[in-house]
This record gives structure tokens, sequence and C-alpha cells, in this order.
């Protein structure tokens, strides 16, 4: 490393991150007190179902004592998975940088380059949901299938989207009002690709400062599309399941 790199290192300014800030659950922004709705299989708030109107959505409550206090809960939808990642991405925005990467590498990714890996994870998780969801009502066999032969993140957003709900991913979404969410999700995808094949500047402060940003949109044009798509059918798999594990037990006849 030169002097010059050296010091371009040390005075490199570090990204503002945060994510924004609301009561309760904050981090889980348009998923918080997310249900399945009993009659629709939408998603909703717990009181007045927004896709069918019902008022009596919840289909089973647990019973909790918190600080002493019986409290009936409601059986949320947001999946493990998507709980975890939400809150790795929390952790990291609040993780201290020192520099250590550039001081090593000057042109290397971003600090945090970390939340825009589990950002996509997160996304490829409830993309995969929404399919298996959306594909609730074929035989095992015939889902199988066509997960088999679409088995990268690209080949579903292109190809079996479309198969399964016979319109496009980047039209549902535009009609939704999510142009811009379509476009962004098309840039990560590419520039997650760049990293991985070698680029490790394509994840740099700017995008991760920008998929910050545009996280609240990507949750909530997942629920547009999902309510579009996936509601109807109030035995369909809710997507707090382990669609994943379940689709190979049935198939491999477990
Ligand atoms: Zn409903």
């Amino acid at each position: 490393m030169t002097k010059k790199e050296t010091s371009d290192a040390k005075t490199k300014k570090a990204p503002n991150l945060t994510l924004p800030k609301e009561d309760g659950l904050w981090w889980l922004g348009p998923w918080s007190n997310l249900v399945h709705c009993k009659h629709c299989h939408g998603l909703t708030g717990p009181r007045e179902c927004s896709v069918c109107g019902a008022n009596d959505p919840v289909s089973s409550y647990r019973t909790e004592e918190r600080n002493g206090v019986v409290l009936e809960i409601s059986q949320g939808a947001v999946s493990h998975t998507m709980h975890s990642l939400l809150l790795l991405m929390k952790r990291e925005c609040e993780r201290p940088t020192q520099g250590e990467i550039a001081q090593v590498l000057p042109n290397s990714a971003s600090e945090h380059a970390m939340i825009v890996i589990l950002f996509w994870t997160l996304f490829e998780h409830i993309f995969e949901q929404l399919l298996r969801t959306g594909a609730g009502s074929l035989p095992p066999r015939v889902t199988k299938d066509l997960f088999n032969r679409h088995q990268s993140i690209g080949a579903r957003m292109n190809g079996l989207y479309s198969i399964l709900f016979g319109a496009t991913m980047e039209a549902d979404l535009k009609e939704s009002g999510h142009n811009k969410t379509y476009d962004f999700l098309r840039r990560v995808q590419k520039k997650r690709n760049d990293f991985i094949h070698g680029d490790a500047e394509a994840i740099d402060d700017a995008l991760v400062a920008e998929t910050l940003k545009r996280l609240r949109d990507v949750q909530a044009a997942w629920l547009a599309i999902y309510n579009k798509r996936c509601t109807g059918n109030p035995n369909a798999p809710p997507v707090w399941q382990n669609h994943h594990a379940q689709a190979t037990s049935r198939t491999s006849g477990k």
C-alpha cells in the first residue's frame, strides 16, 4: 500500500447507517403485527382484513404471561428467518467500524457490505415463500419440478413468477406503485453477483445506504404483490411456516 492510499483509507468517512424507527417491534417495519386472515389468507393487521374486509381475521391466539400479566397474542405472519435477518441487519447497522478493511484493501467493499448480503438473503427468502404459497394448490410433484427448473433467483423472478401468476413481477410491482422497487432489486441482484464473481467494490457505501433507505419500500412491495397473487385460499401454507422443509418432506415421502 502506498502512503497516499494509507492516508485515503484512514480519512474515508463512514456512512451514516440507520433504520427508520417506529414504535414497538420497529425493526419489522410494515411487517409489524401482520397476521394471515383466516377468511382470505391475505396478510393484514389483526383488527380488520385490508384485503377482504373481515373484522375477525385472526385464526388463533396463544396465551403468554409477561411481567405477571396474562396476554392473548395472535399468531403472527412473519417467519423466524425474516425476524432473524432483520435483527442481523439491525445489529450490523449498529456495529462501529474503524476502517480495518480499507487499511488493508483500499479499493474493496464497504465495511458494512454484510447489510446488502443480509438484505438479499432476506429477499430470496420472502420471494420463495410468496412463490410457494402461490403454488399451494398445485400437486407437490409439479411444484417440485417447477422449483427444480427455476433454482436461481433470476429464473424465479423472470420465469417462475410469470408461470404461476400469468403476469410478470415487474408489471405487478409497477401496477402496485412500486416502479422504483423493481429497478432497485434488479440493481442489487446484479451488484451482489458482481461482488461474488470478483468485483468487491460492487457493494460500496452508496449501495449500503440505499439498501437501508429502500428496505421499507421492499417490505411494502412484497406485501402488495403477496396480497395481489396469494390470497383467496385460506388453506394455503402460511408465510411463517418453513415451506422449503415441508416441500422436501412431502416430495421425499417422509
Ligand atoms: Zn381477509
